[in-house]
């Protein structure tokens, strides 16, 4: 037996609630971790390199965002030291109380979550969007709400970000990093105040988006867990008093070693859970008995986003974070769709290739340097992009499984999805359609990008379920508190436990439910 009581696969919202929550009870925690510890420094924006992690050769590239085709439906999720809340836009809000009723265990309802979600929101420091710092976005959501006679479903989200209530946008160079006023937060972690830079989901330069490697990370850790990035789990196999689980070190180019623990969780995401399980039943055979409900349920929370021009307003989609407000049709009133409207920036590419420059005065000191420098303050070529974002309750219908290669056909350990659009066809059509008539009415030009209008193609970054939980093994693979069927001691605790879309940003919920789970914990 190793010195560690629990081993955390993975350290996303289900992996740093479970070690934190499990070291104070005395627990000794070891968080595995496939991804780096990122540092401001080492950004893939500040290096230009490590963009990119890749799933065939994690040992020689282990970058900052996991993306993943699957034919009709592609997933991207973070890989680090805090997992996706280190990509995430920050939105941190509850799921609809009317969500639970259907598809849950019993023990979960709304009311059960509700304390959980609290303290997430205390732990991840949630705020909202002061009233003086609306980005160009948020108005145009307000204005688009109102127009349409939806004013009363405006609201700007619930955000894990720290604001400073004197930034404006008024003063000189408000993006300027030395407006960022520096703090120590409640785990001894220094942060900054928001800057408005637009960075969020590619690593925020200031320290303002609370991550989870500044909270929950850091308490397990001053609490004595140990953490150790770029150690990926290959299989997990029950022995007499627990568990062995087979580490590959991807820092020594991927050498394995066999380590034995009372208690795994396995909180590597809907996808990475899902796949590192499939993989124990039917590739290494060493959980035979997990449930014939694995790798199904799974869905993509209905992800969509629709570019629009507007030609006579700024839009400044590169300016204030990432998300803002929202407008909430979760009630099904368009029909029976169900969706939540959403703003979606991003990033200022060619401003970070500048800001990486100026840290070089020599790169900037020639023709090249300066006329790029001149076109960055002269144009901004995608001011007037509004991107429409949002997501959809669609029905949970996607299945994982392990398939043929297409090369080597005798080999059946390919991660594959079964994935039906028609499944999620009503919901996102009506998010889709609703994006084209806000559009409309606040003067803006805007078609449905051919990839869904065509080709029914769909790109999600809240993949939900796979590992659901359930009250039986017919129905699901874990309880209501994460531990999986016939295999006490071996728990399930991330987003691959959520049974249902949520039609809204997740990782609130996940927080909670981990939360939940720990509770129950001893
Ligand atoms: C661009 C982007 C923007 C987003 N914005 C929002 C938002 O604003 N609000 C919101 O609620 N959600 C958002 N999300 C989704 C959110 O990030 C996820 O829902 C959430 O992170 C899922 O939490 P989790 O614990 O299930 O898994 P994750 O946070 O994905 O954590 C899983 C961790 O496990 C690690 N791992 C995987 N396999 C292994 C293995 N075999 N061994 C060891 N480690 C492993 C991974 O590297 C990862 O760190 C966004 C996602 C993306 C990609
Ligand atoms: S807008 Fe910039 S400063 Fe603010 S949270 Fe996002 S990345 Fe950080």
């Amino acid at each position: 037996m190793s010195q560690f009581d629990t081993v955390v696969i993975g350290s996303g919202f289900g992996g740093a609630v479970t070690a934190c929550r499990l070291q104070e009870k005395g627990s000794r925690v070891l968080v595995l971790e496939r991804g780096r510890r990122w540092d401001v420094a080492d950004y893939p924006s500040v290096s230009q390199k490590n963009w990119l992690w890749d799933d065939d050769e994690p040992e020689k590239q282990n970058g900052w965002a996991d993306l993943r085709l699957f034919g009709d439906m592609s997933i991207i999720q973070g890989a680090g030291v805090g997992g996706g809340s280190l990509i995430y836009a920050n939105v941190s809000i509850e799921a609809k109380p009317d969500v639970f009723e259907q598809g849950w265990p019993d023990a979960i309802r709304y009311e059960t979550l509700a304390p959980h979600y609290a303290t997430a929101g205390e732990m991840l420091g949630v705020q909202t969007i002061p009233d003086n710092q609306w980005t160009d976005r948020t108005h145009l959501m307000k204005d688009a709400a109102d127009k349409i006679g939806a004013g009363d479903r405006f609201m700007v989200v619930p955000q894990a970000i720290t604001f400073d209530p004197d930034f404006s946008y008024d003063r000189a160079l408000p993006m300027d990093r030395r407006h960022s006023k520096t703090f120590t937060n409640a785990h001894g972690k220094t942060q900054g105040t928001c800057i408005h830079c637009g960075n969020c989901d590619i690593g925020c330069p200031v320290q303002a988006k609370n991550t989870l490697d500044l909270n929950y990370l850091a308490r397990a850790e001053q609490l004595g867990a140990e953490i150790r990035p770029l150690h990926q789990v290959r299989w997990i196999k029950p022995v007499e008093g627990g568990y062995q689980l087979c580490v590959a070190n991807l820092a020594a180019g991927g050498r394995e070693e066999v380590m034995t623990v009372a208690r795994v969780v396995v909180s590597a995401g809907s996808v990475g859970s899902t796949e590192l399980l499939l993989r124990c039943r039917d590739q290494y055979k060493t959980l035979p008995k997990l449930s014939r409900a694995l790798g199904k349920g799974w869905t993509s929370n209905g992800d969509f986003l629709t570019p629009a021009i507007y030609r006579d307003r700024e839009i400044s989609p590169t300016q204030g974070p990432t998300i803002s407000a929202a407008i909430d049709f979760l009630d099904g009133s368009e029909g029976g769709a169900k969706f939540f409207v959403e703003d979606g920036g991003y990033p200022d590419v060619i401003g970070n290739m500048l800001d990486k420059l100026g840290r070089y005065p020599k790169l900037l000191n020639n023709r090249l340097g300066q006329a790029l420098v001149k076109y960055a303050s002269d144009t901004d070529p995608t001011s007037s992009l509004m991107p429409w974002f949002g997501q959809a309750k669609d029905d949970a219908g996607g299945r994982f499984y392990l398939g043929r290669r297409w090369l080597m056909p005798w080999k059946k350990d390919r991660l594959k999805l079964d994935w039906d659009y028609r499944k999620a066809e009503k919901a996102v059509q009506g998010l889709a359609d609703m994006h084209l008539r806000l559009t409309k009415a606040t003067g803006g030009e805007a078609s449905t990008p051919p990839t869904w209008s065509w080709f029914r193609n769909l790109v999600t970054p809240h993949p939900l379920g796979g590992c659901n939980m359930a009250d039986t093994p017919e129905q699901g693979v874990v309880d209501q508190r994460g531990e999986v069927f016939g295999y006490p001691n071996l728990f399930v605790i991330d987003g691959a436990m959520v049974p249902t879309a949520l039609g809204l940003n997740p990782s609130r919920t996940i927080a909670a439910l981990a939360e939940h789970a720990c509770a129950q914990i001893d």
